[in-house]
């Protein structure tokens, strides 16, 4: 059982400094940390909800008839701090340990508030009593005073504007690791506990969010980390939503928010390559350099077999059924499955000359210009003289060489396609074969 206590209020505006009053700033972390601790399901109070006067006896009446006089009630009374100094303390009764405030001092200082102490304080005038009434006058009950930087500092009060809701949010951690309450971050937000070895640069990545993005959720100053130290990841806000429709592929969406499909099926925890309609898919922030799709999207077609179409693309039937999680060889036309693109020497890399356009590559190397175009993640047609293109289809069609007897309605026949398409790839104006002729066969459609 909690109670907050939203220091001073009304005619007591407690303390103030850099544009910071005390009482007001107070009841925004106390109403945060009555939010959080109900959103965790505990059992929850807040001594002040609004900019109310309330005399010291009445206080000490509300925190004790929130849940009775225990000594399992917690009571947290939230204020701020002045009079030259900085950083955050913790003040505990002299009736309890110190296990709770210094828990709450450790958290706020992985939050990256400056900290100073926790301690007790005795009454000058009778050593045996504590020096402040939510302590002294409390009963059984288990206070904490948590001061969270001194408003005459101007940087704890830059601190303070910016962060109050993770010093807020660290005391809630705090109390929930003491009183065993699980734990949950805010909606939104995930934490991240700087491990040995961490840089911005490494999180960021495996979070899949951007520096920048880390620094400003962080309101860090310098790109310097302590081990501990806690960050908070946004989940959601950064990144998109994207509403499935008829015809999106892992491919497609991937394609078109420039991210690998990877790092689509990450952010989602998918374990398959199927989609619903419908269904939401989170959109990860697209990684700073342009990285190429590991994959083709091939849409399967009458005659098509898995062998046919490792064969096409320079892979192995076991890798397309690997990669697509097929429990069967069969296709059906229609299907949508993911072709590796295999990094052998087949696999080429062509440099742009002038006078080259995505179409005259495209119909070289007997592949598409869109085919092209996914391969290097290209969002226009236009080409630069020099750059580097991947072209995915090293391996278009078949090279035969024509033999005695042969037709050209035969050797369509033999390898599934047609007259036409066999003289149209081979430019021919006539049928007329002659022995020892070389024919590119277009592997069957
Ligand atoms: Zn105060």
């Amino acid at each position: 059982m909690i109670v907050i206590d939203a220091g001073h209020g009304g005619s007591d505006p407690g303390t103030s400094g850099n544009g910071i009053i005390e009482k007001e700033l107070a009841l925004k972390i106390s109403q945060y940390m009555y939010n959080r601790f109900k959103d965790l399901g505990s059992d929850v109070k807040i001594v002040r909800n609004s900019d109310e006067t309330i005399s010291p006896d009445d206080r000490v009446k509300r925190i004790l008839d929130a849940y009775g006089n225990r000594s399992d009630v917690v009571v947290i009374s939230n204020h701020l701090n002045a009079g030259g100094g900085n950083g955050a303390e913790v003040i505990y009764a002299l009736r309890n340990q110190s296990t709770l405030a210094r828990k709450i001092l450790e958290e706020l200082e992985k939050s990256g508030q400056v900290t100073r102490r926790y301690y007790q304080r005795r009454l000058p005038s009778n050593t045996s009593k504590d020096y402040y009434f939510i302590h002294r006058n409390t009963g059984i009950t288990e206070p904490v005073l948590v001061e969270y930087g001194f408003l005459d500092n101007k940087e704890d009060a830059e601190r303070l504007k910016a962060n109050y809701e993770k010093y807020a949010e660290a005391v809630v951690r705090a109390v929930s690791e003491y009183l065993g309450i699980k734990y949950v971050p805010p909606a939104g937000e995930t934490i991240y506990v700087v491990q040995k070895g961490d840089s911005l640069w490494s999180i960021a990545r495996k979070l899949g969010v951007s520096v920048d993005d880390l620094k400003s959720f962080n309101n860090l100053t310098s790109d310097n980390l302590s081990i501990g130290q806690i960050l908070l990841v946004p989940t959601e806000s950064s990144e998109d939503v994207y509403t499935v429709k008829a015809g999106d592929t892992l491919y497609s969406i991937a394609n078109k928010f420039n991210i690998s499909i990877d790092a689509l099926k990450q952010a989602n925890n998918l374990t398959s390559n199927i989609l619903n309609i419908g269904q939401q898919l989170k959109i990860p922030e697209a990684p700073p350099t342009n990285i190429n799709p590991e994959y083709l999207e091939y849409v399967v077609k009458s005659g098509d077999s898995l062998w046919s179409i490792a064969n096409r693309y320079n892979t192995s039937v076991n890798e397309i059924r690997e990669l697509n999680e097929l429990s069967s060889d069969v296709l059906q036309i229609g299907q949508v499955l993911l072709i590796p693109i295999s990094e052998n020497e087949n696999n080429i890399t062509y440099t742009v000359k002038a006078g080259d356009s995505l179409y005259s590559i495209a119909q070289k190397y007997g592949t598409t210009v869109d085919e092209i175009k996914k391969a290097n993640n290209l969002t226009s047609n236009l080409l630069n003289i020099g750059q580097q293109l991947k072209i995915p289809t090293a391996k278009d069609y078949l090279d035969y060489t024509v033999q005695s007897g042969d037709s050209l309605y035969k050797i369509a026949q033999k390898f599934n396609t047609t007259v036409n398409d066999i003289m149209k790839l081979n430019n021919l104006t006539t049928s007329l074969l002659q022995i020892g002729q070389q024919l590119k066969i277009p592997i069957s459609i």
